[in-house]
């Protein structure tokens, strides 16, 4: 009898485990499907962004996190390389400005070479689309989530109402629907996610990219990049709410943003690709304080360059 009940209780115990199994990976599998349906959209909308981006499991996540319409706010991370210790974590965001679309296709772009020749140096988070409601809606692109906000002026500011709402929204953009800050700092599920993120990630730098000003901005210690590929650097000044702002002069994590020409036209492909290496350059010079290891991914990367071409579809 009492063998009966240890067998009862090991088949028991073994289905239960079987199911939690079964649980955890369904729950895998749905969260990489949702992944890749929302890639598959962003695919659909920019030309620079293929289907072969959205290859299933390829480490684009859904990260649990949505937008005001309850579009997943994808995510790619690139983790350090035991034994080598990464030298710097770098947060990567695209498309906060949604309708700054080569803001999000270069991200794209970018993660792509990170795939190839990743090694290790930094531990990288790549979120190439912020703001997917103002990407994915039906009609144009906007600038602002569907609550018609500016997510980069929604992140808190010091007298952020008196400040980023009344001085700089009312009085100085005259209500400019494109500008508007939000009811309150971080009231928008995206600025909100990022907020947190920036507190579990501790980035050491967040490389924003936006568009169409042409110019490298930068907030925060120690010195900005002078220049990133024919960018060159140029304060453009910051405004109350915006993630320079807070992340750069109230966080001290210095904040570099990359603003391309265009928001329409990419950029030529070894255009994107000197400033992914200068940029990656600047990182390993500035941000980590320590003497960096040679940079083998790099070192490959600049070897292979003129022989890939990232940039079929501009
Ligand atoms: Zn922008």
């Amino acid at each position: 009898m009492l063998i009966i009940k240890k067998m009862f209780v090991a088949v028991m115990a073994m289905l239960l485990i079987g199911s939690a199994n079964a649980a955890e990976k369904k729950s895998h599998s749905s969260e990489a499907d949702m992944a890749q349906q929302a890639c598959l959209q962003i695919a659909k909308r920019l030309a620079s962004v293929y289907t072969r981006d959205c290859k299933y499991n390829n480490g684009l996540l859904a990260t649990g996190e949505f937008s005001v319409e309850g579009r997943p706010i994808l995510e790619k991370t690139y983790p350090p390389r035991p034994p080598k210790k990464a030298k710097a974590r770098v947060m990567l965001i695209g498309g906060i400005h949604a309708d700054e679309l080569s803001s999000i296709s270069i991200v794209f772009k970018w993660m792509r070479i990170l795939d190839k020749y990743h090694s290790g140096l930094f531990h990288w988070k790549v979120i190439p689309l912020l703001n997917p409601d103002g990407l994915l809606r039906d009609g144009d692109a906007t600038r602002v989530n569907s609550n018609g906000v500016d997510l980069n002026r929604n992140f808190p500011a010091p007298d952020w109402e008196a400040n980023a709402l009344d001085n700089y929204w009312v009085r100085r953009t005259r209500r400019n629907p494109r500008r508007y800050p939000g009811p309150s700092a971080l009231s928008e599920p995206e600025s909100l996610w990022l907020a947190k993120e920036i507190e579990r990630f501790r980035p050491d730098v967040i490389v924003a990219v936006h568009a169409p000003y042409g110019v490298v901005d930068f907030d925060g210690p120690p010195k900005g990049p002078s220049k990133l590929g024919k960018l060159h650097l140029n304060l453009l000044g910051t405004y109350p709410g915006s993630l320079g702002n807070y992340a750069g002069l109230q966080k001290n994590i210095p904040v570099v943003t990359i603003e391309l020409k265009h928001s329409g036209i990419m950029p030529r492909s070894k255009e994107i690709k000197r400033i992914w290496i200068d940029m990656v350059r600047w990182v390993k010079n500035n941000i980590p304080k320590e003497t960096s290891p040679v940079y083998k991914g790099l070192q490959a990367f600049m070897q292979d360059m003129e022989k890939t071409d990232l940039s079929r579809k501009n």
